[in-house]
């Protein structure tokens, strides 16, 4: 059976690989048998080994160097692109993430292949599933030239363990002058929440212009806190300075997926959709019963948010 490679997106600090990794690993043994591709700074193997072995890593390409971690991306899509010239793949997968995006056209370019950006499921013949246009529209497609790569969106694949041997073979790094091009020169590490990334999330509680305040937030993350949850928020949320940007959910923010979407005085615009709608379930708060959302929302309660939602989490705690 042919190999895909799979790119490896490693946790902060050492703490193995991000759930992205295993549901990349879980959908490319429709395609093949998966190669992890682990490329990092000295030492960024180590911590990845067991968990890749345990979800059906046949082999881990480890291309470890100074240079990938200084140079932003262009290294990562140069180590790919040397091995799909040397392994002959028959497809590539990785997460859809910005900076898997971006190493995903990169290798496209240089391998002169399709590239599939926010699959959600691929198939043992190669045609992937896209959602469209704000979610109104389901796409399957097909790579039509060179090797297939495929960008995976984050929770569209429950990662299931298959054990496999995940040989090691290390990849040696010869950047080209154009990976050099744009150096990193100083890194911030945000300070890690408790919570759970909002794009990995399994449950995510989003707060929209309803909410009416930064402070009154709290609530919104009480909620969160009391469910394991992420915390997200809708455009006009954050653009009304609630919420950071970073937490957006919708068009022009983050897609998730998660099992449980609770949506509270979100009003439900298309653009917001957009980015929920492939939840499992869906909740909604909201005081106005006509609100859009509730077409949507598999449950929803017609109430002030300022009550409900302070009752829920007492309940939850309380269990
Ligand atoms: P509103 O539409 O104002 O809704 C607030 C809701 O809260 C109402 O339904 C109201 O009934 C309810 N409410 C108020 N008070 C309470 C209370 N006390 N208790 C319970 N309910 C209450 N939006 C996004 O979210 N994400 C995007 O990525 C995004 N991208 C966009 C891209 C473009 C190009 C454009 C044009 C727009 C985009 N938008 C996006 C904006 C989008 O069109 C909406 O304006 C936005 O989603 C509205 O946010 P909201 O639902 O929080 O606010």
């Amino acid at each position: 059976m042919a190999e895909v490679l799979v790119l490896v997106e490693l946790n902060p600090a050492g703490e193995g690989v991000r759930k992205t990794t295993l549901e990349a690993l879980t959908a490319a043994r429709a395609l093949g048998e998966p190669a992890a591709v682990v490329a990092g700074a000295p030492g960024a193997a180590a911590g990845a080994r067991a968990q890749l072995a345990e979800y059906g890593a046949v082999k881990v390409y480890v291309a470890e160097s100074d240079d990938i971690e200084n140079y932003l991306v262009a290294p990562k899509a140069e180590v790919l692109a040397g091995l799909v010239a040397d392994k002959q793949p028959a497809a590539v997968v990785i997460p859809s993430s910005p900076e898997g995006k971006e190493v995903a056209a990169r290798l496209a370019v240089k391998t002169g292949s399709g590239l599939l950006t926010d699959v959600t499921e691929v198939t043992a013949e190669g045609t992937a599933t896209q959602v469209a246009f704000a979610g109104q529209t389901i796409v399957h497609s097909k790579v039509t030239a060179g090797t297939p790569i495929y960008t995976l969106r984050g929770n569209s694949v429950t990662p299931t363990p298959a054990p496999a041997a995940a040989a090691e073979e290390t990849v040696a790094v010869q950047l080209s002058d154009a990976a050099r091009a744009t150096k990193v020169v100083d890194r911030v590490v945000e300070q890690k929440s408790s919570r759970p990334e909002l794009t990995e999330a399994a449950i995510v509680v989003s707060g929209g212009r309803g909410v009416a305040s930064a402070e009154n937030f709290a609530i919104i993350e009480g909620l969160a806190d009391s469910l394991g949850a992420a915390v997200g928020a809708s455009r006009a949320a954050v653009d009304s300075g609630y919420y950071p940007h970073t937490f957006q959910v919708g068009q022009t923010g983050k897609t998730v997926s998660p099992q449980l979407y609770i949506a509270v005085g979100i009003s439900g615009a298309i653009q917001h959709r957009a980015g929920m709608q492939t939840s499992k379930t869906i909740v909604a708060v909201n005081k106005d019963p006509e609100a859009p959302i509730f077409e949507l929302a598999d449950f929803g309660i017609v109430g002030d948010l300022n009550t409900v939602v302070p009752a829920a989490t007492e309940a939850i705690t309380a269990r």
